[in-house]
């Protein structure tokens, strides 16, 4: 007998060579119906895998995010089986799962499909799934995994081949194809029931530019029919979305040839918003006792050999900066920390100088290749809302409960409301990578994990995925399409206290070394308003928005009255102006929609006349007539409610 251990702890005895749909099956036929893979002791395989030792399995369905890694790198396996059956010639390169389905790179030498080709693979590809082919994994010595693919004239695969030790390879069957693979199938190709390939883009051969540029077939693929229209749809609205689309209808931001790819020009509206935003975060780091720093946007190159910086990242990032004297070398500053720890070690410090939290709104420049620049997500400079956190090792818990407020505050302010907290910690077997003490590691691991209880998060704990130089919390952040994204990191960090020699005066007259940690909860500025952008659509809450209020004169006969508002609320602090076109009143209220605004005020005659306002609010409609003091107050209210003050 084999003993199995499940998710929840418990243990079930089957016999040798059960499989984990066999352990599905015992559970629930409704659960095994689900079941598209396993993890076994960690490894992702497919459900079909005899089990003949004691193991811990994890059944996965449709609801894990490993379960439908196995549904997309299979559906992978069926895309390169149709493009292989259409274009015989065709080379078969990788062909991974990514987070919303799957790609295949491939060589089609002289006859790569376009667009309108992709629905013609489309039927072939559900043609083999109906088949319901079954994928089997087998061990294939080296030597004859290079044989068959020289046979092919693949250098791709003969190359991936090369790098793979003898003994460790494995080849799948599917119907009529055969790839190089490690495992981790859909029990078969009938489980597969709508497909959707979605574009095709170059690609190089392991992204490097001097190599063959590939075509990259990307798709996505569901077990129901349904799921395909939703998530198209979803995928629409995503377009509508997109933050590159509506920061130019918006007039947030720009990029210019001129100034270099990757670095936005903030336009008048976007740097309103920013500037709006980083006094939000301004004012309650103040009430969260941080203290404002400046520092230059470069540091010598020693500074970054002190970090650490140079011999990791030195050369892939922008080259140093010389000076007319001979062998001074400067860096842009890819990170604000190694500035932070010499403001630090600017002064001597005792243990009741600590916590010191030092905040600085940081502009850092980093090397990204231009094929990996997107919008404002990623950009080759950008500004952080950063703080370091020095405190001593009994004061982590309490900063870690604090920055989770300040998280917190921030998602409830921008309507952020589904979220989940994901705390990375060692590896329950390996330690010897992580530098720092194991006391203080444990100190900082329960700190973290009782903090996030405390603050009642929804937390994962994962093991093994710490940096080696601390543990940390993320807060994994859904938007309004139900897209993941990591925001508001908090890092606690041994080796740059240790590398830049930081130290405390103890209560004890020792000296100490502090403890770091480094926060920035909305990462960058840059990649902030992209997220939030597109998770409210360009509709920003009211307290946010660049342009709050705009008046609109029924005729240019009422456009004294219209200013006369205009000024009494922007003297009240309400972003408000003035539609001064000679346009009908109908047009201007279909512009403004448009823009996004939250209010209109519609002002004629009667309104003129009882020194009132009529108010429509965007996506809400018409409020009626009120008073300008009646309206003042709403905006107040409105404000005051969203940021919870
Ligand atoms: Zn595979
Ligand atoms: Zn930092």
């Amino acid at each position: 007998m084999v003993k199995i251990t499940l998710p929840d702890g418990s243990v079930r005895e089957y016999p040798v060579g059960t499989t984990a749909m066999n352990v599905a099956e015992s559970i629930s036929q409704g659960l095994a119906r689900q079941v598209l893979a396993a993890k076994i002791n960690g490894e992702l395989k497919e459900a079909a895998t005899p089990l003949n030792h004691d193991a811990a399995v994890q059944l996965l369905t449709w609801q894990d995010a490993d379960g439908k890694s196995a549904f997309w790198h299979s559906s992978a396996h069926v895309l390169a089986e149709a493009v292989q059956a259409l274009y015989p010639h065709a080379l078969f390169t990788i062909g991974p799962a990514v987070e919303q389905g799957f790609y295949y790179d491939i060589d089609f030498g002289d006859s790569a499909p376009g667009a309108d080709d992709l629905t013609r693979i489309e039927e072939k590809m559900m043609e083999f799934a109906r088949q319901a082919n079954t994928f089997s994994l087998y061990p294939i010595s080296k030597a004859d995994a290079l044989d068959y693919y020289r046979k092919r004239n693949n250098p791709y695969k003969v190359e991936l081949i090369e790098n793979l030790a003898d003994g460790e390879i494995t080849f799948c069957d599917q119907g009529s194809f055969t790839d190089l693979c490690r495992g981790g199938h859909i029990p078969d190709t009938g489980y597969i029931k709508a497909v959707k390939l979605l574009n095709l883009a170059g690609a190089y051969w392991r992204g490097n530019e001097k190599n063959k540029q590939l075509v990259r077939i990307y798709g996505v693929s569901f077990p129901k029919q349904s799921m395909l229209k939703e998530h198209l749809d979803l995928l629409e609205e995503a377009k509508k979305r997109d933050h590159r689309k509506l920061g130019q209808e918006l007039g947030l931001f720009a990029f210019s040839q001129r100034v270099g790819k990757g670095l936005p020009l903030w336009l008048p509206k976007g740097a309103a918003l920013r500037e709006r935003l980083e006094q939000f975060m301004r004012t309650a780091q103040r009430k969260a006792g941080y203290q404002p720093v400046i520092t230059p946007h470069i540091g010598s190159k020693a500074l970054y050999e002190t970090s650490g910086h140079w011999d990791k990242y030195g050369a892939d990032s922008f080259q140093p900066i010389e000076t007319p004297e001979e062998g001074e070398l400067f860096m842009l500053k890819p990170m604000n920390c190694p500035h932070h720890c010499e403001i630090y070690n600017a002064e001597p410090r005792s243990y009741r100088d600590l916590p010191l939290r030092l905040a600085e709104f940081g502009t850092v420049y980093r090397y990204e290749q231009s094929g990996e620049l997107h919008g404002l997500t990623r950009v080759r400079g950008f500004t952080q809302d950063d703080a370091h956190i020095f405190c001593r090792p009994d004061q982590v818990k309490d900063e870690f409960v604090k920055v989770i407020d300040l998280v917190l505050y921030v998602f409830k302010s921008l309507d952020f409301t589904d979220f989940r907290a994901q705390v990375s910690l060692r590896s329950k077997d390996d330690r010897s990578k992580y530098i720092g003490s194991d006391e203080n590691w444990e100190k900082a691991e329960s700190a973290i994990v009782e903090a996030a209880a405390e603050r009642g998060l929804k937390t994962a704990v994962e093991y093994g995925e710490a940096a080696f130089y601390g543990p940390k919390l993320d807060f994994m952040v859904k938007d309004a399409l139900g897209r993941s994204w990591q925001l508001g990191t908090i890092q606690v960090d041994y080796n740059l206290p240790e590398r830049f020699e930081l130290e405390y005066t103890g209560q004890d007259n020792q000296k100490h070394r502090p403890v770091m940690i480094h926060r920035a909860p909305f990462g960058s500025l840059e990649r902030f308003v992209a997220v939030l952008t597109e998770h409210c659509g360009g509709n920003f809450p009211l307290w946010l928005s660049p342009e709050q209020v705009v008046v609109l004169p029924i005729s240019d006969k009422f456009l004294d009255y219209a200013e006369k508002v205009a000024d009494l609320l922007n003297n009240s602090d309400i972003r408000t102006l003035v539609d001064r076109r000679t346009e009908s009143i109908g047009r201007k209220i279909r512009d403004n929609e448009m823009r996004k605004l939250p209010f209109m005020l519609i002002v004629g005659e009667k309104e003129e006349a009882e020194e009132s306002i009529s108010v429509r609010e965007h996506g809400k409609g018409d409020l009626g007539s009120m008073s300008i003091l009646e309206f003042k107050n709403r905006i107040h209210d409105d404000i005051n409610r969203q940021l919870n003050h």
